[in-house]
């Protein structure tokens, strides 16, 4: 079904956006802080509207996608929200979904918050995931149009929850890239081919770690950490191990130590016979 729908904010994901919904066959109207940012947009069958407030006068759904929640509001200010479903698109904190909510509802309008998680050029294929959190009716509603953009996944109506989750996955890719470096570190000091090791070893191995993390997760849950395979005890000898060859091949492993803080601790609690999941419990 095409729908109209709004877009505010063109820089480069917003623009990709609006691009995926031109092609999905929407009527989309485009504004943006800089105007010019609108004409590839428009000679692609969007129309463009002067001012916030017209743009969402001109559609029931309204998809904003600015550089922060300051500048969401900035842009909502002069705008009548009453009976429109502001889908904000910009990354923030949970906090500041919650208050954005707080703050359409109070004017009238319905409010969705998503989690991008892809870079712009990634939008409208297979692999661009959108999180979406806050009204279900709205949701339900243009979950449909929504899917031009990106899979789209609720995740509940809490409006806090899609950002929390976007930061969740965040901080997965952060700890994964932490070990990625060191791993570089240490293979680098013998000028064995790095990208050989990265492709052919390092990656089919921590796909294959990967696996075992929904059950570490179900353990975490429920705090039972027994494990049969791998306890803390010989973690903590194989992270002994690490910092070794690390020092005795001249470099450092600064960044996973504070684990090896967390393993020793938990050791030293006498709970060396746990798994790793253990570990949560010390955060
Ligand atoms: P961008 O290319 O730098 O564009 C920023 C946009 O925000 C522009 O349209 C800019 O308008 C507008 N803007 C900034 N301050 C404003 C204000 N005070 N009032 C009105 N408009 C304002 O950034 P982007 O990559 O599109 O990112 C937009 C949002 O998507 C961010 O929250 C970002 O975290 C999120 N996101 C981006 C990616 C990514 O890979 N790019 C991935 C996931 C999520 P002007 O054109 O007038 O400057």
């Amino acid at each position: 079904m095409s729908e109209n729908i709004s877009v505010l904010g063109l820089g480069l994901m917003g623009a990709a956006l609006a691009k995926s919904l031109l092609a999905a066959g929407h009527h989309v109207t485009v504004w943006n802080r800089s105007p010019e940012k609108a004409a590839p947009l428009v000679a692609q069958g969007a129309q463009s509207a002067a001012t916030p407030a017209e743009a969402v006068q001109a559609s029931p759904l309204v998809i904003a996608c600015v550089l922060d929640y300051p500048a969401v509001e900035e842009v909502l200010a002069e705008a009548p929200l009453a009976g429109r479903v502001i889908a904000n698109l910009t990354t923030g904190r949970p906090a500041e979904a919650r208050e954005m909510a707080a703050w359409v509802a109070g004017r009238g309008g319905d409010y969705l918050d998503g989690g991008v998680m892809a870079v712009p050029q990634m939008i409208a294929t297979p692999g661009a995931l959108i999180l979406y959190s806050g009204s279900q009716q709205a949701y339900d509603r243009y979950e449909q149009a929504l899917s031009a953009m990106a899979r789209p996944r609720y995740v509940g109506d809490d409006p806090g929850l899609a950002p929390l989750l976007d930061l969740a996955m965040l901080t997965g890719m952060y700890g994964q890239i932490a070990g990625f470096l060191e791993a570089m570190t240490l293979v680098r000091s013998v000028k064995y081919p790095l990208p050989e090791f990265t492709s052919e070893l390092l990656v089919p191995w921590l796909n294959a770690m990967a696996a075992a993390q929904p059950r570490w997760a179900a353990a975490i849950e429920v705090g039972d950490h027994r494990t049969e395979v791998s306890n803390l005890e010989v973690n903590r000898a194989g992270m002994e191990n690490l910092v070794r060859a690390f020092e005795e091949q001249g470099v450092t492993l600064e960044l996973l130590l504070p684990i090896k803080t967390l393993i020793d601790r938990r050791v030293a609690r006498g709970l060396g016979h746990e798994g790793l999941s253990g570990l949560a419990e010390e955060l």
